[in-house]
């Protein structure tokens, strides 16, 4: 697969009209069943859906059954149009795997994507905004995550146009199986993989970067680290690279999703987690 070669200072891809996608997320939600709330009164783009899996499983009775608790969220960079493009995608393909529920944000920053930039209209980087929130936007996704169950499994869907192909970043503080290499297995079937040793400064290993972070030594937190520390002990950040066909990176991100949702419904599969 070729690059583009046209984002060297910044992203210089399509833009995507997001109020139609955000649209017809929340059509698809609605038609199979799921809930939709707004998160926040103006822009009403930034919405939290919600799929109960206990509507869609057999038995209803069995309530004490833990149902793996998935988090999807992503458009918290308004020049990243793969991963809502990537959850209407999934919405609308409505073929998630039995006995998940599921947690989707499907944009967080509808603002950036009217202007296709990174930042919101007051030019505040939504994903350094977690630690002590200012942002409208930011503060009232907040308030609806901390009104959530805690999840299993968070995924953050992001780009960047600078990678030479895709990477995530995993967050396991407790060594539980990770979901990476299945990942990273799958997706390079549908997008080249940045098997680069470094990358953003990072060790990396086939694409798969595992920070050993501590989020209280970090002034400024992105979504992940607030997911980390107060909703999760196991977060992937997964970043499509900007410079190479947006069909291709918006069938990673379904890819990636898809393949931890199966891995984590079926967790025999699982590789052995990996203590950072
Ligand atoms: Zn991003």
């Amino acid at each position: 697969m070729k690059r583009l070669g046209k984002n060297t200072k910044g992203y210089s891809g399509e833009a995507v009209d997001m109020a139609a996608v955000v649209g017809d997320c929340v059509a698809a939600a609605r038609a199979h069943g799921w809930a939709v709330e707004e998160i926040h009164p103006a822009p009403k783009l930034i919405l939290g859906l919600t799929r109960p899996a206990s509507q869609h499983t057999q038995n209803a009775k069995r309530k004490t059954h833990h149902h793996p608790r998935i988090y999807i969220s992503t458009g918290i960079h308004g020049d990243e149009p793969a991963g809502p493009l990537a959850v209407r995608q999934l919405l609308e393909a409505n073929a998630w795997p039995p006995g998940v529920d599921i947690w989707l944000c499907p944009c967080l920053n509808p603002t950036g994507f009217a202007r296709n930039r990174r930042e919101n209209a007051e030019g505040v980087d939504l994903n350094r905004d977690y630690r002590e929130p200012k942002a409208a936007e930011t503060v009232a996704h907040v308030a609806w995550l901390k009104r959530q169950p805690s999840f299993d499994v968070c995924l953050c869907l992001h780009e960047d146009w600078e990678a030479h192909g895709f990477y995530l970043y995993e967050q396991n503080p407790d060594g539980h199986p990770s979901l990476a290499g299945a990942m990273i297995a799958h997706l390079a079937r549908v997008c080249p993989i940045d098997t680069s040793e470094t990358i953003e400064g990072r060790p990396a290993q086939n694409g798969i970067i595992r920070p050993n972070l501590d989020p209280r030594l970090r002034p400024q937190w992105p979504e992940a680290f607030f997911l980390l520390t107060h909703k999760a002990r196991l977060t992937y950040t997964l970043e499509a690279p900007s410079d190479f066909p947006l069909p291709a990176r918006v069938a990673a991100l379904v890819t990636g999703v898809q393949t931890a949702l199966e891995a984590i419904s079926k967790p025999a599969g699982l590789e052995k987690g990996r203590k950072i």
